[in-house]
This record gives structure tokens, sequence and C-alpha cells, in this order.
């Protein structure tokens, strides 16, 4: 509890017993100022604090209610989130203010992990299509600021229905995930991404990529594929099919075309043999 200053006038053994687990020097025990404790902080740059001691502000000048924020406070083992609320204590005077804070991290982790299941495909861990959309469309945008190249790779399995056909989906789903872990090695620059855009396709992100670069990538990608010497009859094995696009974005130009040309690259690909990799469009 605090008083209109800032004072501590009572702290529970809880809040104490916090303090001593992490070291804090101040704002733990009855007498030490709690808002300057925030202030501090906020000198030296966080903005969190900052954004505490104005909440704590506005709910001792009655100008808003309450106020409450979630905050991370990660120890060096183990990653923790909390809950802080600020209310008035309503039993008259003197006016003081309660604050609590409550370890939320279960739910953190959790909203984590749904987050997460959102964006992946549950079965390779790739980025699933609604990811890819978000962050082709994000990628596109900050490419057209900066007037760098944006690359995209679409690649599918070939006659993966033979596959599928001879050896069950089991099998299917083993060679998916192996190609998936390629995909995964060849994009794990900042600015890559991988996704799973349906069934046996597969989508590469490259941002700030030309279109040779990018060739490259899924010719590695191809290549890699070919190695795993996933032998499906005698002659034939698992092998993939790409088709690349490459654009500086400009005003006249879309994600859609970049997919569109990327997708006609693909075919060509496939009717041209398979096991290849084909370069569209680019500009
Ligand atoms: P193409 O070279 O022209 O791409 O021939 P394809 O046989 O690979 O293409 P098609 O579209 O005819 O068949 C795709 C197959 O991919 C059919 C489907 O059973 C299989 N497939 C799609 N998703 C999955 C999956 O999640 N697991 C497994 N095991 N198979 C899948
Ligand atoms: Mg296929
Ligand atoms: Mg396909």
């Amino acid at each position: 509890m605090i008083d209109h200053d800032g004072t501590i006038v009572y702290a529970n053994r809880a809040w104490q017993q916090f303090g001593t687990d992490n070291n804090l020097k101040d704002g733990v025990s009855a007498g030490s100022n709690y808002l300057k404790v925030c202030a501090v902080s906020a000198a030296a740059g966080d903005r969190l604090a900052a954004e505490v001691a104005n909440g704590i502000r506005e709910v001792a000048s009655g100008k808003r209610a309450s106020f409450s924020c979630e905050y991370p406070c990660h120890s060096p083992n183990t990653r923790r989130w909390f809950i802080m609320n600020v209310t008035p204590l309503r039993c008259g005077l003197p006016f003081l203010l309660v604050i609590s804070h409550q370890n939320i991290t279960e739910r953190k982790l959790m909203e984590e992990q749904i987050q997460f299941q959102a964006l992946h495909d549950p079965m390779t861990g790739l980025s699933n299509r609604l990811h890819f959309s978000e962050v082709l469309d994000k990628e596109w945008r900050r490419a057209l600021r900066s007037r760098e190249p944006l690359s995209l790779v679409m690649l599918d399995i070939d006659f993966f229905k033979q596959y599928n056909d001879k050896f069950g989906h089991l099998s299917g789903d083993q060679c998916l995930i192996e190609v998936s872990h390629i995909l995964k090695k060849f994009s794990n620059r900042a600015d890559d991404l991988a996704a799973r855009y349906g069934g046996e396709e597969f989508v590469l992100i490259l941002g700030n990529t030309a279109p040779d670069a990018a060739y490259h990538i899924a010719e590695s990608i191809r290549k890699s594929v070919y190695d795993l010497e996933i032998v499906y009859d005698d002659v034939q094995r698992i092998t993939i099919s790409a088709g690349v696009a490459s654009f500086i974005p400009n005003m006249q130009l879309n994600t859609l075309r970049l997919l569109n040309e990327a997708d006609k690259a693909l075919y060509r690909a496939k009717r041209e043999g398979r096991n290849r990799v084909v370069i569209g469009e680019t500009g």
C-alpha cells in the first residue's frame, strides 16, 4: 500500500520475499518510495517504469479508476510475467493505493503456445499459410520502402501421389517432415521464412535477395532433397520442382503478382521434366 506521494505504508510478506529473491534494494518495505524507484528506472531508460509511474499518478489524482499492466520479469534461468494492478483503497481516510503483483507466467506461456499453433503447421513445424501471408505482406512493404529485391520460391514434391500410394500416408508424412528440415536449413536468416503452402507444396520468402541468389538457394534445396535418397522404386527417388520469382517492389506490382509468377515458374519446372528449378519473372 502506498500513500498519495508514493511512500510505501505497508508491504506484505509476499512482496518483501519477492524483493529479497530478486535483489530489489528499494521499493520493498514501508518507508521507501515506490514512485521514486519507478522514476530512477525510468531515467535509466525503462519505458515500462515510466508508464507505471504515470498510471499510479493518474489513479492517485482520480483521473482514472484503476491501472493495470502486464510486464515481463525474467530471471537468468526462468521466464516470468506479472500483472500489476493499482486501485484506491476505498475505506475512508487516509487516501491509500493498493498495488498488487500477480504471477501470470502460466497464462503467458499458454498464450505463446496458442499463438505458435495458430501460425504453424503441426506436422512440419513450418509456418502455415496464414503466417506466410502476413510475413509476405510485411516483407513486401519493407522492400518497397528500402527498394530491395524480394524473392519467392514455390516448391512442390514430384509425383508425391505415387509415393503415398505405394508406401502409405505415414511414410508420406515422414517424407514431408524431412523436406521441411531442408527448407528450415536454407531459410535461417532473419528476413527468410519457410512455410507449408498446401499439402506437398512449400514456399520460401527470401527478403533482400536478388534473383540469382534465390535461384541458388532453390537449387541447393533441390539437390539436398535429391540427396536424401528417398527411393520409391528401383530408379525413382523423391525430388522437388521449384519456381522462383523476384521483384524490387513498386506501386504497379503486388504480392499476388509475385506469387503468380513463382507459381507459373513452378509449373514450367514440372512441364520441363521435374526435379529442377525454373526462374520466372524478375524485375
Ligand atoms: P506432381 O509432380 O505433378 O506434383 O504430382 P503429385 O503426385 O505430387 O501431385 P498431386 O497433386 O497429384 O498429388 C499430391 C499428393 O500429395 C496427393 C496427396 O495424397 C499428397 N499429400 C498432400 N498432403 C499430404 C499430407 O499431409 N501427407 C501425405 N502423406 N500426403 C499428402
Ligand atoms: Mg506434387
Ligand atoms: Mg501439389
